[in-house]
């Protein structure tokens, strides 16, 4: 508001005064709105009353003045109610004052009431004329304010339609053509210079929708309905062929009973409808999801970290209370109250997950035990999807169920997954499984160790790249076609298998197959015959080697057994000649001679069962042998055998490591050998200590020394002793060592013997340890 300028001087007609002429006027002009017989009771009241004033006053005007007080009674009556109450008053009062007192007495009287009647009469004319003439200004001071409102609304009906995107329209009944607005033809697509007709425009409507328009327009032209109209329908633009919506209303006029012309708007109403629809469909899902979040196993969530930096829920479902035992409205209420009861030790990877999701907008999916009020310990696994929000809020909408059963049976499966892997890890074999076109799934421990292979190397490799030949089965004679591979299931054949550095060695290979989650897979067994190989060429060498031996010595032999036999004969011819002697000559002696030939045929006898072990020895049966144990039982078979207990015997186990494969009765048989020759050479010594020590000197090798502090090694070349039936020994069948030989040289070993430096010898062999044999 603008205040006036100091040095104004408003008006001087005080307000007050207007108002009260204004009042007074609006009065009198009230007055002589009302009805005709109502003024003319003023008027009769009027000239009681100025009667009574005169009747008052005769007296004092003495029959001067007649109609003295006649004139204000008329006045009144004329300013209030116009010409007809003045006129009644005028002649009213006359005639009253001619009854009233003495008519006509002087000349005076006809002239007053002549003088009367004519300024009345004038005076009520008057009165009449200012009221018509202010009734008219009136009128038309309220024509020009309505025309000036309307003008207004007009203008202001013109922006709204402009602004509101409104299209006017009016349909001239009897000239069937329709008078539209730029807006109405840019809504239908109408070109500006097209005549617009209702048929043009039902032309635009779809035809499935063009009878709801149709049948409204009808009804509004119905004389004895309201005129309105009301459709919407859906149109085909003219311009661009674009399908809109449009509602259109109109008020039909009537003139004389009949439908002139129809006035209304049109809008394009499509985004209304299409945003109304996506509401539809939004309250519709929205309704869908509370359902679904009621009979979901598991709970739909959303919270949103607060400005306290807690998690704050928005909504949990209701199937809070079966899958937490925690009510829902509890949990909205004050979150802790689930926090409170997630695994301690799952607080932080289940927070980090939640920061990860913050800063990446990715999912939030963590598993979590939780403590159930009735159930005990329990797996969740939540799942959220993260959602900024206009405000920037990050809310997380998700779900969490009870995944306990599968949790469970994971870690079961996970333990059976492990032992099976951890068996077929401590298989010897390589195991190796495969698809039907040999490319490799997976392999154990012994296969990369077998093939020389590293974790990992060998996935997406295929078989032929370990195993050659591996289609290849002797019995078949088929071509090395992985196709035929398949055909081999349930076949053991050989194979040429190659490790990584190239090297190539015998294989056996066996294949079986299995079926799971309708897919079939085979799996090769590989066993390494490449030790196995030269354990046999070995034997088979040693066969031959003893066979050379055998024809070798086949002399010494005929010699060492012609030795007893020689003496048996000798022992018997002088038997018999003593026997032709007389008794008395022959003596004991006979009996004598008899007891040392039987002698020397066992010792014959003994000599070929000595052949007989070195020639007749099967394959050897090799198992994994503890030598420290070894040595220990044949100790005490020794002692249950009734060997000489005066003999300290000391076990020294050095070797870290003593794990040989080997043939264990064979390898006892050469302890057995090297402790007794060592007892039977202190036999005659002071000193009897027998020392069996075990050292390795190197990582592969397990070294086993007999020391005694017998008589030592007689002669020079101890080798000798190591030939069969060497023996310095009176009773002894020089077997022994040559046996020994044989078999650690079979187990890939070495035998020697040196003298003890403290007396005595040393017998000594080597043995490779197990795994070491196999690059041997
Ligand atoms: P035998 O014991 O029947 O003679 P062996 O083959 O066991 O046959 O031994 C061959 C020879 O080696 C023995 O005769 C002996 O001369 C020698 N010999 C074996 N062990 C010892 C030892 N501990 N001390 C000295 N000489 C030994």
């Amino acid at each position: 508001m603008v205040a006036p300028l100091p040095d104004m001087k408003p008006f001087v007609t005080t307000p007050s005064f207007m108002r009260r002429v204004d009042a007074a006027t609006s009065w009198v002009a009230s007055v002589y709105a009302s009805p005709l017989w109502w003024r003319l009771a003023i008027a009769a009241l009027a000239v009681a009353i100025g009667t009574s004033a005169r009747v008052a006053l005769a007296s004092r005007f003495e029959g001067h003045f007649t109609f003295a007080t006649l004139y204000p009674a008329v006045e009144i009556a004329a300013v209030l109610g116009g010409f007809y109450p003045g006129l009644f008053a005028t002649f009213s009062g006359a005639f009253v004052t001619h009854l009233w007192f003495r008519p006509v007495e002087t000349a005076a009287y006809p002239v007053g009431l002549s003088l009367f009647i004519a300024s009345c009469t004038v005076l009520s004319i008057i009165t009449e004329i200012l009221h018509r003439t202010r009734l008219r200004l009136n009128e038309s001071q309220e024509k020009r304010e309505i025309a000036e409102r309307l003008n207004i609304a007009t203008r202001h009906l013109q922006i709204a339609v402009s602004a509101g995107a409104i299209g006017t329209w009016l349909l001239d009944l009897g000239k069937n053509a329709a008078i539209v607005n730029d807006e109405f033809r840019s809504i239908f697509g109408l070109a500006p210079d097209v005549d617009v007709n209702p048929d043009l425009v039902f032309r635009t409507i779809l035809p499935n929708d063009v009878s709801r328009p149709r049948e409204a327009l009808r009804a509004a032209l119905e004389p004895s309905g309201n005129g309105l109209y009301h459709a919407e329908y859906r149109i085909r633009r003219v311009t661009d062929g674009a399908i809109r919506w449009v509602s259109s209303r109109g008020q039909t006029a009537f003139e004389n009973g009949k439908p002139v012309r129809v006035v209304g708007v049109a809008r394009d109403v499509t985004d209304e409808k299409v945003a109304a629809r996506a509401h539809q469909e939004r309250a519709q899902l929205a309704e869908q999801l509370e359902s679904v979040a009621a009979t979901a196993p598991g709970v739909v969530f959303s919270f949103y970290i607060g400005d306290d930096s807690h998690i704050a829920y928005r909504y949990v479902s209701p199937k809070a209370k079966a899958v937490f035992g925690v009510a829902a409205e509890d949990i909205c209420a004050d979150a802790r109250v689930f926090y409170r009861r997630v695994h301690v030790a799952d607080h932080d990877h289940l927070n980090a997950a939640l920061v990860e999701s913050a800063h990446s907008l990715s999912h939030w999916d963590v598993e979590f035990r939780f403590d159930h009020p009735e159930k005990g310990a329990i797996w969740l696994e939540a799942q959220a999807a993260p959602v900024c929000e206009q405000d920037g809020k990050l809310v997380w909408h998700g779900y969490v169920s009870d995944v306990t059963e599968r949790k469970r049976s994971d870690i079961a499966l996970a333990e059976t997954a492990a032992r099976l892997q951890a068996m077929i890890d401590g298989a010897q074999d390589a195991v190796i499984t495969m698809d039907s076109e040999g490319r490799i799934q997976s392999v154990n421990r012994a296969a990369l160790s077998m093939f020389g292979y590293d974790a990992g190397e060998l996935a997406a490799c295929n078989i032929t790249a370990l195993l050659s030949d591996v289609a290849t089965r002797p019995e078949t004679k088929e071509a090395n076609d992985l196709r035929a591979l398949e055909a081999g299931v349930g076949h053991r054949w050989e194979v040429e298998a190659r490790r990584r550095n190239g090297k190539v060695f015998p294989a056996e290979f066996s294949l079986s197959e299995a079926r799971y989650d309708h897919r079939r897979i085979l799996i090769g067994f590989v066993k390494d015959l490449s030790e196995q190989r030269k354990v046999q060429q070995r034997v088979e060498k040693l066969n031959r080697d003893r066979l050379d031996a055998m024809a070798g010595m086949a002399g010494r032999l005929a010699h060492e057994i012609n030795q007893p036999l020689a003496a048996t004969a000798t022992y018997l011819k002088v038997a018999r000649r003593l026997l032709e002697r007389p008794p008395q000559e022959a003596g004991t002696n006979i009996v004598e001679l008899i007891d040392k030939a039987t002698i020397q045929t066992l010792r014959a006898g003994k000599i070929v069962n000595s052949l007989r072990q070195l020639v007749a020895r099967g394959e050897p049966d090799k198992t994994l042998v503890s030598v420290h144990e070894l040595i220990l039982n044949t100790y005490d078979s020794m002692l249950a055998d009734g060997a000489n207990t005066d003999v300290q015997i000391r076990l020294e186990r050095n070797a870290s490591r003593d794990d040989v494969v080997a043939d264990r009765a064979q390898l006892q048989q050469v302890l057995v050998s090297l402790m007794r020759n060592a007892i039977e050479a202190m036999q005659e010594t002071e000193k009897q200590e027998l020392i069996v020590s075990t050292s390795n000197p190197d990582d592969r090798t397990i070294r086993v020394d007999v020391t005694d502090t017998g008589g030592g090694l007689a002669g020079n070349v101890e080798e000798d002793f190591f030939e069969p039936f060497a023996t310095t020994k009176e009773k002894g069948m020089g077997v022994g060592l040559s046996i020994s030989r044989s078999i650690i040289e079979a187990h890939y070993g070495r035998i020697w013997a040196k003298p003890n430096p403290r007396g005595g010898a040393v017998f000594s062999f080597t043995l490779p340890l197990q795994n070491a044999e196999e690059e041997i």
